[in-house]
């Protein structure tokens, strides 16, 4: 179900090696972008410009840019990269590839996009987001961002004391219903044939949740569009205004399958990322992954810092590429292994 925002102005790709390609301009490949432009690296960011949080109204829980709506906190990240040189074209990655590195082992990637245009990297930062995927409830699917939400956290404040139903995935979604009773008093929760222990319905009942085992068939479309309930299968309608319900969280990965980056299953079905070590190193030497791609649970906060710090990463190991390629060269025209480089200007002097 991707949304995707308006379409924004691109630029155009370049035709030299860059020190960067972002794929992927949410939250994290932004901030990555950012960090990379100001240390003045070139860096493109390549993006197909439909983040998660599209059909949502506002980006909340962000302390200074609270209720930002989506699309207007992106084009200002893209202003942002911008004004430091950063580069941001709009389109989707079909194929990233490592190729021939350089003559001195500094890795190199090939970025085709799906009109065939390509560019060549020294590193990448994969910041793709994830797709929610939604149970299968005829309905569902059409309220998704609005009337269906999965995060008291990102929605929760807007939909208090409506009357929420949790339609269960699992286990954990006793959990997730309690977050939401927090924020409303009349919570229904649908077992939709998941096992839910005595213990839990004594809790729910304590807390005054009620719980309908009866099989669920569809979401009822109220005449104003939203949500006017769930239908059983026994025909009954409960009615509801806000569904609540866990998605399986699935890194976007189209398209780069040919770095071979590592992907791990997450436990309790809760989906699937790309594994990452500290700062969003990859197994991969020279590339990086931030935000929703490798942390599933990542709001747009922790999403922009975790770019930003990969991107911090990209740049410092390109320092050190650099750095090693400066001396290797020093080298080859001392002729003599002497570390100072012949081309280092002189030292300048104080005026007295
Ligand atoms: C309905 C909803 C509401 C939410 N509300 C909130 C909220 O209020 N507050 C909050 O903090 N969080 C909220 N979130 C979570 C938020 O969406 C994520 O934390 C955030 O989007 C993660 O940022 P990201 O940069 O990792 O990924 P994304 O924002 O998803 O960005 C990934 C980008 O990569 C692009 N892309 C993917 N594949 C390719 C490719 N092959 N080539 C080129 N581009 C590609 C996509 O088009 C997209 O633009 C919400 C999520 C949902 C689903």
């Amino acid at each position: 179900m991707p949304v995707t925002t308006a379409a924004y102005a691109t630029d155009a790709l370049p035709d030299e090696t860059v020190d960067a390609v972002v794929i992927g301009g949410g939250a994290a490949g932004l901030n990555g972008a950012l960090m990379l432009a100001r240390s003045r690296r070139s860096v493109v960011v390549i993006d197909s410009g439909a983040p998660r949080n599209a059909p949502a109204d506002g980006v909340h829980g962000l302390l200074g840019l609270e209720g930002t709506p989506p699309a207007e906190l992106l084009e200002r990240g893209r202003e942002e990269v911008r004004r430091y040189g950063g580069l941001v074209v709009a389109g989707e990655v079909t194929s990233a590839v490592p190729a021939a590195p350089s003559a001195g082992g500094d890795p190199r990637f090939t970025v085709t996009l799906t009109d065939g245009r390509a560019l060549t990297a020294r590193r990448l930062l994969v910041a793709t987001g994830l797709r929610d995927v939604l149970p299968d409830v005829p309905g569902l699917a059409e309220h998704w961002g609005h009337g269906v939400v999965h995060c008291p956290y990102c929605h929760g404040w807007e939909v208090r004391d409506e009357p929420i139903g949790v339609l269960a995935v699992g286990p954990a979604s006793a959990h997730h219903a309690l977050l939401f009773r927090q924020l409303t008093d009349d919570l229904v929760y649908f077992t939709r044939g998941t096992e839910l222990d005595e213990d839990t319905r004594a809790r729910f009942a304590a807390r005054g949740v009620r719980v309908v085992d009866a099989p669920v068939e569809e979401v009822v479309k109220a005449e104003d569009g939203g949500i006017a309930g769930v239908r059983l299968a026994d025909g009954q309608v409960v009615a509801r205004r806000v569904l609540a319900v866990a998605t399986t969280l699935q890194a976007r990965a189209e398209g780069l399958e040919g770095l071979g980056l590592p992907m791990e299953d997450l436990p309790g079905g809760m989906g699937r990322r790309f594994v990452s070590g500290t700062a969003g190193v990859t197994e991969v030497p020279g590339v990086w992954v931030a935000g929703n791609a490798t942390d599933l649970t990542a709001q747009v906060g922790a999403s922009a810092a975790a770019g930003a710090l990969a991107g911090a990463h990209v740049n410092a190991d390109l320092v050190t590429a650099d750095t090693d390629a400066a001396l290797a060269a020093a080298r080859r025209g001392a002729g003599r292994g002497g570390v100072r480089s012949p081309s280092a200007p002189p030292l300048p002097e104080v005026a007295r």
